[in-house]
């Protein structure tokens, strides 16, 4: 599968198409938070993606401590090698937040008071009525010849030094360095809207690049391999890379292309895949499931309730999450005794007493109770054993029912998700939201 010449090889049962990127890239995380396991280290996993979605790829990642020598010597050390570096964290105005005068002092720039970024500051603080902190000063301290990036969701800038000629690179090359603040809701718009115009200013990609990704769900690597590995050979066997990822209850099916056909060899790879796998994809790129359910839904007018007693709620947490849910989710019930599953969705108990709790027909009952009590077009019910007691020989722990009602009927389908609580959950609702968009009575 791996068929471009840029491309170097496929690693292990997650691989991703791993090419060289013509652009030296390095990643330098500043924060003592990461390596003492307090934060997880998310802006590798996005920035990473981030560039490799654009055809750019990190060559090396390093997490620092906060602190000047770790800090200066992680920069020097990229320096010497890199064309593009991007630090993140420590640029806020606590005694700890030293990347600015680090990297400044590192590469003798003076720094100076910048008043257009004091006024922006000042401009975040007062707009939300919040008293202006003493402090801030110190992040209008920008470097001398440094291009500032407006912060748009926090106050520290991020900003942008040439390095040319570089000191630090035998033959003086230049290198490009981006600072960036440490938060995530800074980070990524900054890196998307500040940053991707500096990166293809200095690094303009060298041929045309295309790259998509197919989220999944529903459906085993392996089978979606089977089905789409012959027909997409060609394009494959023309350069194009094909990578599959396996994630928890998805799999990610990335195409990537370059040269003058790269637009229209993952058009085509696209339009294969649909056509072959259409039923279990349910979005591209950033897509989520969820969010595709509430996109269809708002599309049909059609509104949604849920009766989880498995998942303890974590279909409506995920639903909750999207913006515009509530125009779609009229009502989410957690029913976990039988009591409730009787009193709250009108689940009968000669239901509960023959089949059980955890059973085809107590799904479908709880499913059709919320969607009358609501009032809502649709429900989803979920009802299942997440152990680790509670399994039987004819339902052992992981098994799940699950029930779609709809205006033309209800459907149910039985899982087994023999997994840890969590995974458990997510699977569940995984299964679930996938069902309102795959069950026919759910079709337009
Ligand atoms: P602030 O103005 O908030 O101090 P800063 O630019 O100084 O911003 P840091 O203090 O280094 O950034 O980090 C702020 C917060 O951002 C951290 O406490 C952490 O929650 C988050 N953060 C920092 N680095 C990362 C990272 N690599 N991955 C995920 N979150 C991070």
């Amino acid at each position: 599968m791996n068929g471009g010449t840029s491309f170097t090889g496929l690693t292990g049962k997650n691989r991703f198409p791993v090419y060289v990127s013509p652009v030296t890239m390095e990643l330098i995380n500043t924060g003592s938070e990461l390596l003492l396991g307090r934060v997880l280290n998310t802006h590798l996993q996005w920035l990473g993606r981030q560039l490799t979605d654009r055809g750019y790829t990190l060559k090396r990642q390093v997490a620092v401590p906060d602190g000047g020598r770790d800090i200066q010597a992680a920069v020097r050390e990229a320096l010497g090698r890199a064309d593009f570096i991007i630090t993140t964290g420590g640029l806020g105005p606590t005694s700890d937040d030293l990347t600015r005068e680090l990297i400044a002092g590192l590469l003798g720039r003076a720094l100076h008071h910048d008043a257009t970024v004091e006024h922006a500051i000042r401009h975040y603080f007062e707009s939300r009525g919040r008293p202006v902190p003493a402090r801030t000063k110190v992040e209008a301290q920008v470097p001398e010849g440094a291009r500032v990036l407006p912060n748009r969701q926090g106050t520290a800038p991020g900003l942008v030094l040439v390095v040319d000629p570089n000191p630090f690179r035998p033959d003086g090359r230049r290198s490009v360095l981006v600072m960036l603040p440490g938060p995530p809701r800074e980070l990524r718009p900054m890196f998307t809207q500040e940053v991707v115009p500096v990166l293809t200013e200095y690094f303009p990609p060298a041929e045309p690049f295309a790259c998509r990704t197919l989220r999944t769900t529903g459906l085993g690597e392996s089978f979606i391999e089977e089905r789409i590995d012959g027909p997409l050979a060609p394009l494959v066997q023309s350069g194009m890379d094909l990578g599959y990822c396996a994630k928890v209850g998805e799999v990610e099916v990335r195409f990537v292309a370059r040269g003058p056909q790269a637009v229209t060899t993952v058009a085509t790879a696209e339009a294969i895949t649909r056509g072959l796998i259409g039923e279990f994809i349910f979005g591209t790129d950033d897509d989520t499931l969820e969010g595709a359910v509430l996109q269809r839904f708002t599309q049909q007018k059609q509104t949604l309730a849920l009766a989880e007693s498995c998942t303890g709620g974590h279909i409506a947490n995920r639903l909750t999450n999207v913006p515009g849910a509530s125009a779609v989710l009229l009502a989410g019930y957690v029913t976990y005794a039988n009591e409730a599953k009787i009193r709250t969705l009108g689940v009968r108990p000669e239901t509960l007493r023959d089949h059980g709790a955890v059973s085809e027909a107590t799904a479908r009952e709880m499913a059709e109770g919320a969607r009358r009590i609501s009032g809502a077009d649709w429900a989803v019910a979920v009802t299942g054993i997440a152990g680790p007691d509670g399994g039987t020989p004819e339902k052992p722990v992981g098994t799940v029912f699950l029930a779609w009602a709809g205006p033309h009927g209800t459907t149910s389908a039985r899982q087994l998700n023999p997994f840890d609580r969590e995974t458990f959950k997510f699977l569940t609702a995984q299964q679930g939201l996938h069902g309102l968009l795959t069950a026919p009575t759910a079709r337009p």
